[in-house]
């Protein structure tokens, strides 16, 4: 038996795993004891993952060789690589000598590694000169990107895990840890068990798991956390619980943000969050006295029409209290993707470049330029992930490259989504699973390798930066995503014009092999040289000798860093963080007459994403069996439901049957699905009739005017017997 030490491919926790294979196949996996993300612990989907790539599981499930269509609503037949890639090669060179470089777009995922990350977004803005390059990471983390952005000046959790052995209290934002991020979830448990004092606040529309454990829980109505905060920061004021001296050293703007909270009494921000005043005031106690604040947050702040004001909100108590920069106090974000953190690292979105730089930074784009030895990188901003399917519905977008990630169920209003990848004249799929929704949209099908096959690194929610080691050779014909953007890019090179400064390659990486990876991997880390995220002291070698490590890490630094800001010195032109006026907007959308329950949508424990893999394992469906929709019991009386009744749900843009289930941990006036069903749920529908599959049928495409990160988790629906 060999054994394989790599990383979990499902939550931003990046657990280490150790892979136990024999005769080319995996046969267990345990967790890492000498990680720093698990110490050796995994979760049900963790400590299962070897179940999941199993010869069977593979023959079943995997896409194990390329495919083309040859007509729209053919099946897909099996080509050879070389076809394919020149049919890929061609097609996109096609439609950008035809109607320019913005006519194709790149939708890649919090899920790559960030070797193939960063070639994808080399291939975008390097060569095709296009910056429509975005990621499923827009559903995800863009607006804590903006929010940290905004406030301490860079994209850069500040906090780490360890922060829960020094915190007094945990202030939960968003967050249902207990099912989205498990394993710190039970650090969190241990901490509590062994300082029984410790406060923990869990702010939520849902009483979850994570409430729980709560001394103190806000059943915060849907999307008014911008009221919460700032009523806090009220309260805070009044009772002189905020920290003047930091906020005059560190700091600048409170005065506009106190002018804007001076209106925010107590009184209405608890009615605008159907909260009661004494939770508030408790709620602003405990977070601002506390020897050390922890926030942790997660998608219920970032999904949000208002996520960056949600985001920076949250971040200006923590300025305003000085809870940051020491032990056990900050702001943290918790990742829901494995590398969604790696992605921001190479600017693999469309409104960022390389190493944190921005694409709206002439001096950025003329750094990032020089580095890939090309005259200029594209200066039009490029379609964010909403955005580019709209473009594509609008036949602005012809062709589109999908990597890793399934849109024609991720992504809000599917109705929009399915009409994009209809018009658009060429899709590409490139893939590990045959059995994804956006499969059947692909005229070219690109076999790529996955867990226990892959090489390269991940960066977990704590900047941990981790290698990713394969276990078994990949099978059938299915390679790397880097080398197969690679070996597309080379193809391109020759058919569209020469956009390096010498005429050199600008993809001189070898391929299918680790030390392309390294080579990639190396141009990036030089990329990062004099950033925030400096990473030119760290080597794959030192990796492997000294087990992953937090960035920054600059050249002669022995070991990454777990923890910024501690000289209160913060990465904006004068050294100072900035507090947000973070302005009160309810949801895009509010219950009315014809639709008058909210809708939330989230995670499950055991199921991940689109259920591609967790779905191949039946002891995975042991904690949730099937979809459901939950409501509340007074609803479900008012209209003469019980429990397993199948209804249809309705909202603007489509509906979907499936059975309900009373829910107590709701308020009455909400109801809630998971985000992994797709085509479990029948009787999906959009405007025109089209099937739809999965609950974002339902959901909202309206974004936050910052991040652009689309509302998945608030539209308004109704429910009636089906
Ligand atoms: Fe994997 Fe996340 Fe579970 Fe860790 S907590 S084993 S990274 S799913």
């Amino acid at each position: 038996m060999t054994e394989t030490k790599s990383t979990c491919p499902y939550c931003g926790v990046g657990c280490g795993v150790i892979i136990e294979s024999a005769g080319g196949q995996i046969t267990g996996v345990r967790g890492d004891p000498a990680h720093p993300a698990n110490f050796g612990r995994l979760c049900t989907k963790g400590s299962t993952l070897h179940l999941t790539a199993t010869a069977e599981v593979t023959l079943q499930t995997r896409l194990l060789q390329p495919m083309r269509r040859v007509a729209r609503g053919m099946p897909p037949t099996i080509t050879t690589w070389e076809g394919a890639l020149d049919d890929v090669a061609e097609r996109f060179a096609s439609v950008i000598d035809q109607h320019g470089p913005d006519a194709v777009g790149f939708y890649v995922s919090g899920q790559l590694l960030t070797e193939d990350y960063y070639v994808f977004n080399k291939l975008a803005k390097g060569l095709v000169g296009t910056n429509n390059i975005d990621t499923n990471s827009r559903l995800c983390m863009s607006s804590a990107v903006a929010g940290y952005k905004k406030t301490l000046g860079a994209d850069a959790p500040p906090t780490c895990y360890d922060d829960v052995n020094h915190a007094d209290c945990l202030f939960f934002g968003g967050s249902n840890a207990a099912w989205a991020h498990p394993v710190l979830f039970r650090r969190i448990e241990d901490a509590k068990r062994a300082r029984p004092d410790m406060k923990i606040i869990v702010a939520d529309p849902r009483r979850t798991d994570t409430a729980e454990i709560a001394d103190l829980y806000l059943p915060l109505r849907p999307g008014t956390d911008v009221m919460l905060f700032n009523g806090m920061l009220h309260v805070m004021l009044r009772e002189g619980w905020t920290n003047p001296r930091f906020i005059a050293e560190h700091t600048r703007g409170f005065e506009a943000l106190r002018e804007r909270v001076r209106d925010c009494t107590p009184e209405q921000a608890a009615a605008t969050c159907g909260i009661t005043l004494e939770q508030l005031v408790r709620a602003a106690r405990l977070f601002a006295t506390s020897r050390a604040t922890l926030s942790l947050y997660c998608q219920g702040l970032n999904q949000s029409s208002s996520g960056t004001a949600k985001n920076a909100a949250l971040i200006n108590l923590h300025l305003a209290t000085g809870q940051i920069g020491r032990p056990g106090a900050g702001p943290f974000s918790l990742t829901g993707q494995p590398n969604a953190m790696g992605g921001r690292e190479v600017g693999g979105l469309a409104n960022l470049l390389s190493a944190h730089r921005d694409l709206a930074n002439a001096g950025h784009r003329a750094e990032v330029a020089a580095l890939w030895g090309v005259p200029s990188v594209p200066e039009r901003p490029g379609k964010t992930a909403v955005e580019m399917f709209q473009a594509a519905a609008d036949g602005e977008i012809r062709a589109l490259w999908i990597a890793c990630t399934n849109p024609a169920q991720s992504m809000p209003d599917q109705a929009t989504v399915r009409r994009a990848l209809d018009r658009c004249e060429f899709v590409v799929v490139q893939e590990a699973f045959s059995t994804t929704a956006t499969c059947a949209f692909a005229d070219v099908l690109l076999p790529a390798t996955t867990w226990g096959e892959k090489i390269g690194t991940v960066t977990n929610s704590e900047r941990r930066i981790s290698r990713v080691r394969p276990a078994v050779p990949a099978p059938g014909a299915a390679r790397h995503d880097w080398s197969v953007v690679v070996d597309v890019a080379r193809r391109l090179e020759t058919r569209l014009p020469r956009r390096t400064n010498d005429g050199r390659s600008l993809f001189p990486y070898a391929l299918d092999n680790a030390a392309g990876a390294e080579a990639i991997w190396l141009e990036h880390r030089e990329s990062t040289r004099g950033r925030d995220l400096d990473i030119t002291g760290l080597d794959w070698a030192q990796l492997d000798a000294q087990g992953p490590q937090q960035w920054p890490m600059p050249e002669g630094a022995l070991e990454g860093c777990s923890r910024l800001y501690e000289d209160g010195i913060f990465p904006t032109p004068d050294g100072k963080a900035r507090f947000v006026d973070a302005v009160y907007a309810p949801t895009a959308e509010t219950p009315d007459a014809e639709h008058p329950l909210w809708l939330n949508t989230g995670r499950l424990r055991d199921q991940w994403h689109g259920t591609s893999r967790t779905g191949t394992l039946g002891r995975l469906f042991g904690h949730v069996p099937e979809p459901a929709l939950q409501m509340h019991p007074q609803d479900m009386g008012k209209r003469q439901l019980s429990d397993g009744d199948l209804v249809r749900v309705s909202s603007r843009r489509g509906a979907i049957v499936l059975p309900v289930e009373g829910c107590a941990d709701l308020t009455p006036g909400q109801v809630f699905s998971a985000m992994h069903w797709g085509s479990e749920i029948v009787g999906g529908q959009g405007p025109e009739g089209a099937a739809l599959g999965g609950v974002n049928a339902l959901t909202n495409n309206a974004f936050c005017p910052d991040s652009k990160q689309p509302e998945l988790k608030h539209a308004a629906v109704q429910v009636a017997a089906a």
